[in-house]
């Protein structure tokens, strides 16, 4: 009997030992539970938020999109530099004429256009006046090898007359340069003279062959840009555009801006070159088998380009004339931006929104 006691003891003791390390066994589980359901409650919030967060965003855009507000900043994804109003031609309808001779300092231009691509730009179109005329070129080769070599920008184009370029440009610059488009409103002498693209004794017209000789041995996407006038309307242009064969040809309405070629301040006097829409789409009708024609009437142009003069200040065109901003070099491009007049949904609508860099195009010749 008293050889019992010690064992009944014994076996308390061990019992109440394995229920004091069950009741820790419980207290642990129901605290790691307790802590599982707080984090996946911390986890599920976490998640749900930026949802939240989206939906309310995407509420309020519609919301501005119904009152009329834009949505969004602007992000100036191709834009038009014109850092020249300086020309060695004289056309009777130009919209962008030599008011100032001022152009920026290079390091400045560099700056602005620095700013422009944090801002969202891809491509970049230099124009003017005559592009070619500052520094014999240079000015602008310097600019066209800086956004495409440290800016690394998709596309870079000119706007050019044609008629200052030298084959020692695309030597140096070629590689650099993804479209030359050169303007060319007809392929008779005569019509070229009365429109004011004549240079003396130099042939308009075979210079435009020569530099798309130039192009294709360099490697550069050329593309012609024609503005559809009362001198040219009546034009059959489909032989020789055939012949040159361009990535592109862009055929412009002949438009009236009050301050640059209409109107008491302005340098031209284009009334008597302007033709009515029929005469337009009569001429984009002969010549509808050129699978590349891009057509431009005043109502695509309208709104539908960034342009920035030679101060690097967005020029509004939505009251039918040009209003300058200020500054992006002052305010930044946003601030600037927002008096640009620019239209976001023309510039898709016109097709502003291309194949635009040469590695893109794959250029046959
Ligand atoms: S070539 Fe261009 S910039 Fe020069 S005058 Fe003619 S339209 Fe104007």
């Amino acid at each position: 009997m008293w050889l019992l006691v010690p064992v009944v003891l014994a076996g308390k003791l061990l019992l109440q030992a394995f229920r004091d390390h069950l009741e820790g066994l419980w207290k642990s589980i129901r605290w790691l539970s307790r802590w599982f359901r707080a984090v996946s409650i911390v986890e599920g919030s976490l998640r749900s938020r930026p949802q939240e967060e989206e939906e309310k965003r995407e509420r309020e855009e519609e919301k501005k999109v119904e009152e009329g507000v834009p949505a969004g900043p602007t992000i100036p994804i191709s834009v038009n530099y014109h850092f020249t109003r300086q020309c060695n031609y004289k056309c009777g309808f130009c919209f962008h004429t030599a008011k100032t001779s001022f152009v920026l300092p290079l390091e400045e231009a560099k700056r602005g256009l620095r700013m422009l691509k944090e801002a969202g730009m891809e491509k970049i179109n230099f124009s003017g006046g005559e592009p070619f005329l500052q520094n014999r070129g240079e000015f602008l080769g310097k600019m066209v090898k800086f956004c495409k070599e440290e800016l690394r920008l998709s596309s870079v184009s000119v706007v050019s007359n044609g008629s200052l370029i030298r084959e020692n440009w695309f030597k140096c610059y070629g590689e650099h340069l993804d479209i030359l488009a050169i303007s060319c409103d007809s392929f008779d002498e005569q019509v070229n003279v009365l429109i004011g693209r004549g240079q003396g004794k130099k042939s308009h017209v075979e210079n435009l062959q020569k530099l798309r000789n130039w192009c294709q041995h360099y490697g550069v996407a050329f593309k012609i840009n024609s503005v559809i006038n009362r001198f040219n309307f009546e034009e059959d242009m489909n032989e020789q555009i055939k012949v040159l064969n361009p990535v592109r040809w862009k055929v412009f309405q002949c438009l009236i801006i009050d301050g640059e070629n209409s109107g008491e301040d302005a340098l031209r006097e284009a009334e008597k070159f302007i033709i009515s829409d029929e005469d337009f789409e009569q001429f984009l009708e002969r010549h509808k088998e050129i699978a590349c024609l891009v057509p431009e009437s005043n109502q695509k142009m309208k709104d539908s380009y960034l342009i920035l003069d030679e101060y690097m200040r967005f020029l509004n065109c939505r009251n039918g004339r040009k209003e300058p901003s200020r500054s992006i070099l002052d305010v930044g491009v946003q601030e600037a931006i927002k008096f640009s007049g620019f239209d976001e949904k023309m510039f898709l609508k016109r097709g502003g929104k291309y194949v635009w860099s040469k590695a893109e195009l794959n250029l046959q010749w």
